[in-house]
């Protein structure tokens, strides 16, 4: 195309992000976190791309509108769409599940789901205790319903499910590990941790057992080996910072297993903090 209507396309995907509703949501450039792991999400909304020689796993989708960024980011980094076999998430929140319709549309790829979320995915988020009323999306058909401690495995990669509840249902946190430079490293992936605006922890009719929920999952995530910490935003892990210290740092910034400590401290404390201001233990 020539020249002048190249920028008069750059203006109207400009203009057209620029409008996008979705915060946290603007296309980034991706990059490879380590080994065989790669960024391939939104500013904030995380999408992670595993790959291996038999295909790929991609982890967590999110908005409809952040599929074109995942697909955009997949092939820049020299990787195929029709090689991504299996769509995990982290949480069936709308802002990290809204996508799998169309990444599975261009992909073909199997979407895998903890069971208490197969109804939330499969409804388009109708089901969704706390978004239903606010956020529907296109619905999937679940193709396989992940366990706690379930071993995910393409090739040679296994990427382990641990159940989560707390910030949605069927929370799940995910971990590998994966090799770079001679050394191992332990990853987890954050399902996600924060409670949700609206949402109580001692009288919740939805959900009576949402606190002992979370007491367990703050347990699981301190039991976790963790190295390279990850989440479904990138809020989480600072990932915006970490991205920009990669350039001129000497070790990988993604490497942080106190960050990831304190991260689950400061999650806990405001649990507590709310737990108590409802006059729960
Ligand atoms: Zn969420």
């Amino acid at each position: 195309m020539n020249f002048a209507r190249h920028l008069f396309l750059v203006a109207v995907a400009a203009t057209l992000q620029a409008q996008s509703p979705h915060e946290g949501n603007k296309p980034f450039p991706p990059y490879k976190v380590i080994g065989n792991i790669y960024y391939v999400g939104a500013d904030d909304i995380t999408s992670y791309l595993i790959t291996t020689p038999q295909g790929h796993i991609i982890l967590n989708t999110g908005y409809e509108d952040t599929v074109p960024i995942i697909r955009d980011n997949v092939r820049a980094l020299g990787f195929r769409l029709e090689d991504v076999k299996i769509m995990l998430n982290g949480q069936a929140h709308f802002d990290h599940v809204a996508g799998q319709h169309d990444l599975q549309a261009l992909t073909g790829a199997k979407i895998y789901s903890s069971a208490k979320e197969v109804a939330v995915v499969e409804s388009g988020g109708a089901k969704d205790p706390r978004f239903g009323k606010e956020h529907t999306f296109a619905p999937v058909h679940v193709d396989h319903v992940v366990k706690d401690g379930e071993k995910v495995q393409l090739g040679s990669v296994i990427v382990v499910a641990h159940l989560t509840p707390g910030h949605s249902q069927g929370c799940t946190t995910w971990t590998m590990t994966v090799a770079e430079g001679g050394k191992t490293y332990n990853v987890v992936f954050v399902g996600g941790t924060g409670i949700n605006p609206g949402v109580y922890l001692v009288k919740n009719p939805t959900w009576p057992g949402i606190a002992d929920d979370y007491e367990r999952t703050f347990k699981v995530l301190r039991s976790l080996p963790c190295d390279i910490f990850l989440g479904a935003h990138g809020v989480y892990y600072g990932m915006l910072e970490k991205r920009k210290r990669m350039e001129t740092a000497k070790a990988n910034p993604f490497i942080d297993p106190q960050g990831y400590k304190d991260f689950i401290d400061h999650s806990e404390k405001v649990f507590r903090a709310q737990l108590a201001a409802e006059g729960g233990k």
